[in-house]
């Protein structure tokens, strides 16, 4: 475990306990974000993107086992009490999901919203948390900000509105921020706006952010650092160069394949062949397996472990 990290999860897995069969969404899960850094949480959907997330503020139903440990900023995610991690959220670590409108309340203005999470975690006025809602407001460049304070979350665009839930996320100056998938529902040219907007909020404040995607180009555009999930297993790590210039295990340069696909202009997304498996009966040896081009009969013998191999890691045979 390095020192140094603002965000380290070691060991990670996350067991839902709900349907017939335990469903292992996470599995040994590693990841360290430094301060000031971008790490892109890139997987399809199902794969274990935000039940990670939702580990690191403790999000989960009740009867969720989840084991490994999780240190943000210091402090242990595991032992902390529920008055702490009240403390922690938004003050530490703020999230923005994919659906601002699920996340804000559809009866209270945005400005009262915005004030309403200064005043719980600082000792502020309300004139004073409002001067600071329009400063942020202003920070993630929503036009008439004054105006649009006012709003009701229905009034406002899925852009916008995406822009507000980030002025709440920073209302007050967390180090972490933990984005999942901020842009999806948006319209292309909106979400290159977004991404441009997080990034320049992160060099700004210097924030460590996890980004997760499913989409390989947004990863290659926001992050530093790229780490590869499929069900539930990181398959491989490492500098966003390394990865798009050099991917080594078969499922990444699939994830790369499908983007060349469509930059050269065709009009169908050519995808990975089949789907990922079922996380309540996992097949044996790598889960990439059963799609992988390359896959021999080592590969369903046991789990490749992640090793270092040369500039990232990697969890496959080849390379093992
Ligand atoms: P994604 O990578 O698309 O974000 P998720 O992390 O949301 O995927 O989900 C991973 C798996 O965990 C999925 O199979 C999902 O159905 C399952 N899952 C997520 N939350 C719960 C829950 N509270 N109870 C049971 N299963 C869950
Ligand atoms: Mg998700």
């Amino acid at each position: 475990m390095s020192s140094d990290a603002m965000i380290n999860i070691d060991n990670l897995s996350v067991t839902f306990n709900r349907g017939r069969k335990p469903l292992r969404a996470v599995n040994g899960v590693s990841l360290s974000v430094r301060p000031g850094e971008v790490v892109a949480l890139l997987g399809e959907s199902g794969s274990g993107k935000s039940v990670t997330m939702r580990s690191l503020l403790r999000l989960h139903p009740k009867d969720t086992k989840v084991d490994g440990s999780m240190f943000v900023d210091g402090q242990d995610i595991m032992g902390l009490s529920s008055r702490e991690l009240s403390d922690l959220r938004g003050a530490v670590v703020s999230m923005v999901f994919q659906e601002p409108r699920l996340a804000l309340d559809p009866v209270y203005t945005l400005g009262r919203q915005i004030e309403e999470t200064i005043i719980r975690h600082e000792s502020l006025s309300r004139s004073e948390a409002a001067a600071r809602a329009l400063a942020l407001f202003q920070k993630v460049k929503i036009p008439s900000p004054e105006r649009r304070l006012q709003n009701y979350p229905h009034e406002m665009s899925g852009g916008m509105l995406q822009r507000a839930m980030i002025a709440m996320s920073l209302a007050c100056n967390p180090k972490v921020l933990l984005a999942d998938e901020p842009t999806t529902a948006l319209d292309a040219t909106v979400q290159i706006q977004i991404l441009l907007l997080i990034r320049e909020l992160q060099k700004e404040y210097g924030l460590s952010v996890i980004f997760v995607t499913h989409d390989i180009g947004v990863a290659a555009e926001v992050s530093d650092r790229i780490a590869v999930l499929y069900a539930g297993r990181i398959v491989e790590e490492g500098k966003v160069a390394d990865i798009i210039r050099n991917p080594r295990h078969p499922y990444t340069k699939g994830l790369l394949g499908a983007r060349v696909e469509l930059a050269g202009g065709r009009d169908r997304l050519i995808t990975i062949p089949g789907a990922p498996p079922d996380l309540a009966n996992m097949p044996e040896g790598c889960a990439f397996a059963p799609r992988c081009p390359q896959a021999s009969d080592l590969c369903r013998a046991e789990v490749p472990r992640l090793v270092t191999a040369e500039t990232s890691k990697v969890a496959c045979v080849q390379y093992a």
